[in-house]
């Protein structure tokens, strides 16, 4: 019997997963903290863990690993975060590999949380037995992974891949978090969504006054009933989606784009949408690529991390 803790430091929520034999047995959900930074939050991370282990009566000995999903770039090799974006700054400088050694003593993994998701959709989800797959994770910002010829894409910094959400579409468009302009994620995503409403010349200024409270589920529930702004808001954030993915085509070239994010609740509308724009243009002659939504929902990360312990063990 394999069990392993898997951890997802979210942006919104932090996941805290027991999984055994690559299944979910129990899951902790804490409001991510992010204020308080990286470290001040490994205390109820290990609180978490703890009462998971003590639950499900496991002792430390018996644990296969603990994995860690990070929102930032990471040094899988080393065990280390290497570079953040505004989100748990402080975790640079934090020996990562002490602390669980110091409190647990079993295997550790870490990497870059969209990595780990399009891991989970590859080994167990929508892109099973696929060779090239791209996955991009519409959040709170836009992650992505890459699978290519059945190998993670990691690159000579650990960085191909996760910066899909970086991607420019529009040099002269609004600056982003990462220090460029016009990146994807800047110009479409739930994070930016208030300045974007807010800057947008054609919305109505009632429509603009209710900026700070709208998320995508809003936008599509109102466009669905017909609403002009949320029509024309939702319509252009798709349009901005698809010009990604057909820049990671002809980046990557892959099989399958599989899409994931609590936005593909409204997938009846995004697919269709995005595999027309798709059609139209992508430069991709030799076949059709696929465009599905995610299947293991918001636990990709956790499955993801299931297979980078068990690999990580086969080298031990
Ligand atoms: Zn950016």
């Amino acid at each position: 019997m394999e069990n392993i803790i898997a951890i997802d430091l979210g942006g919104t929520v932090v996941k805290v997963g027991l999984l055994r034999n690559g299944e979910i047995i129990e899951c902790i959900h804490l409001n991510s903290r992010l204020s308080i930074g990286f470290v001040s939050n490994l205390p109820r991370i290990k609180e978490a863990i703890d009462s998971i282990l003590a639950r499900q009566h496991i002792e430390p000995a018996q644990l296969d690993g603990i994995g860690l999903a990070f929102p930032g770039l990471v040094d899988p090799n080393k065990g280390k975060v290497i570079s953040t974006n505004e989100k748990y700054d402080d975790a640079c400088e934090y020996d990562l590999n002490a602390w669980i050694e110091q409190n647990w003593n079993v295997p550790f993994c870490i990497d870059n949380d969209a990595r780990l998701a399009v891991l989970g959709e590859w080994q167990q989800g929508a892109a099973r037995g696929k060779r090239n797959v791209v996955m991009m994770t519409i959040g709170t910002g836009i992650g992505t992974g890459v699978i290519i010829d059945g190998n993670v894409l990691y690159g000579q910094h650990y960085q191909a891949g996760s910066l899909g959400g970086h991607f420019v579409i529009d040099y002269k468009g609004r600056s982003c978090t990462c220090g460029n302009k016009g990146c994807v994620e800047a110009m479409a995503s739930s994070f930016f969504l208030p300045v974007i409403i807010r800057e947008h010349p054609q919305l109505s200024d009632s429509f603009k006054q209710l900026a700070d409270k709208m998320n995508f589920k809003e936008i599509f529930g109102l466009a669905a009933t017909g609403d002009k702004d949320a029509l024309l808001l939702r319509n252009e954030c798709m349009d901005i989606w698809s010009a990604a993915i057909v820049t990671y085509i002809h980046a990557y070239d892959p099989e399958i784009v599989v899409l994931g994010g609590g936005i593909m609740n409204s997938a009846d509308v995004i697919i269709p949408y995005i595999k027309e724009r798709v059609a139209r243009y992508a430069w991709c002659p030799s076949s059709e690529v696929q465009i599905i939504t995610a299947q293991l929902s918001e636990n990709a990360a956790l499955h993801g991390l299931c297979y980078c312990l068990n690999q990580k063990k086969k080298l031990l």
